[in-house]
């Protein structure tokens, strides 16, 4: 029997190759004059939005960081008053598009994201900022982008080893939105939708970066997964990668990889059909199975040990993530939690 909420966020988002020249556009409708933000490695596609916009372009800021601390947040809205910028555009990976959500909170002047990776943020109305050391996050529509353009063009220089882990990322948050507590008949639909999109292109991605038809298949499976993310809660998967990013500093996108089968293993006889509906959209036997085979097709890594983790550090890992804990259809216990991370750390075969 079906029950649920349904409360969806608008949002206005215009994809497709060539989209980004809607950009000028785009800036008219919120303002006049928009301060154009990223990471240092991400200049050259500022440059480019900047000279799209022509009189439209206040300037740039090139400083967002991970982990968005708030003296960034401070100096990107000064730059923006010394230039007298109205706006944001936001363009490269998650790191950037969060910088504008921190941005939007603390000053609520609209944000236009171009997502570059297949990270998802600019859907959810999740952030994060870090004051004095310590990172707060939380949940806020009013960070979430007035218009998101992605265009897959921006995609193409992606490169296998970023396009693998950065696609997975996003599966990782529809296989959670097909087993969260509070999902609807709509999240579970994105959810499908958006494994079967990024298994069908992630392996064309990584061979042939530059092929514009899965590229824009996976970034269309990429927004899906944002929208899920932002729709319904996390369990036990997202709960590890927290963990073990924020713990051990551990790359993003990797560690959702290798943890994503190992977390759906956990599930396995707790979510059936969420289970069912993951590995048909795979089209695999087995959800767990299917995404580990995906992760090997794609090069993509397997192993926690491969990525840095120390062996030392499972216990801990273990202990913090059965703190606090993330709704999930499994009761997390240390016990199992233990060893799913032994199976995570040697890359086995879940
Ligand atoms: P990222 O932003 O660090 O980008 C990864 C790398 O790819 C960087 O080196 C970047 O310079 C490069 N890059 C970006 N676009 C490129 C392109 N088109 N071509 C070539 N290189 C490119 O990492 P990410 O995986 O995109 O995002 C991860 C961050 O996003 C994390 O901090 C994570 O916490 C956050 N995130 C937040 C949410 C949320 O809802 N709040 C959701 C997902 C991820």
């Amino acid at each position: 029997m079906h029950q649920f909420i349904f409360d969806q966020p608008n949002y206005r988002v215009i994809f497709g190759v060539g989209s980004l020249d809607a950009l000028p556009d785009e800036v008219r409708r919120l303002g006049r004059r928009a301060l154009v933000v990223s990471t240092p490695a991400e200049l050259p596609f500022a440059e480019d939005a900047a000279r799209r916009l022509g009189d439209a372009a206040a300037g740039m800021f090139t400083g967002a960081v991970m982990h968005h601390p708030i003296e960034v947040v401070r100096a990107a809205r000064e730059r923006a008053r010394e230039v007298d910028a109205d706006c944001y555009v936001t363009i490269g990976g998650g790191t950037t598009t969060g910088t504008g959500k921190a941005i939007a909170l603390e000053t609520g002047m609209p944000v236009i994201a171009v997502p570059t990776t297949y990270a998802g943020s600019e859907m959810t109305p999740i952030y994060g900022m870090t004051e004095g050391g310590v990172k707060k996050t939380g949940r806020d529509r009013k960070v979430l982008p007035k218009t998101v353009i992605y265009d897959p063009t921006l995609t193409v220089s992606l490169p296998p080893q970023v396009s693998g882990p950065s696609g997975m990322n996003a599966m990782a948050h529809c296989v959670e939105g097909l087993y969260a507590f509070d999902g609807n008949p709509i999240v579970t639909l994105m959810a499908t939708e958006g494994i079967r999109a990024l298994a069908r292109s992630l392996p064309v991605v990584v061979r042939e970066p530059a092929n514009l038809e899965a590229r824009s298949d996976a970034l269309y499976g990429a927004w899906l997964a944002g929208i899920v993310l932002g729709s319904a809660s996390i369990g036990i998967h997202h709960k590890l990668c927290h963990t073990l990013g924020g713990t051990f500093n551990l790359p993003h996108a990797e560690v959702h990889t290798v943890v994503l089968p190992h977390a759906t293993a956990y599930n396995r006889d707790f979510a059936p059909e969420a289970m069912r509906l993951a590995a048909d959209a795979l089209g695999a036997r087995d959800a767990a199975q299917g995404i580990f085979d995906l992760i090997v097709t794609i090069g993509a890594p397997t192993s926690l040990q491969q990525i840095g983790m120390p062996a030392d550090g499972l216990d801990r890992a273990a202990q913090l993530a059965t703190q606090n804990q993330y709704p999930n259809p499994r009761p997390i216990e240390y016990g199992p939690i233990r060893a799913l991370l032994e199976n995570a750390y040697h890359g086995r075969r879940p």
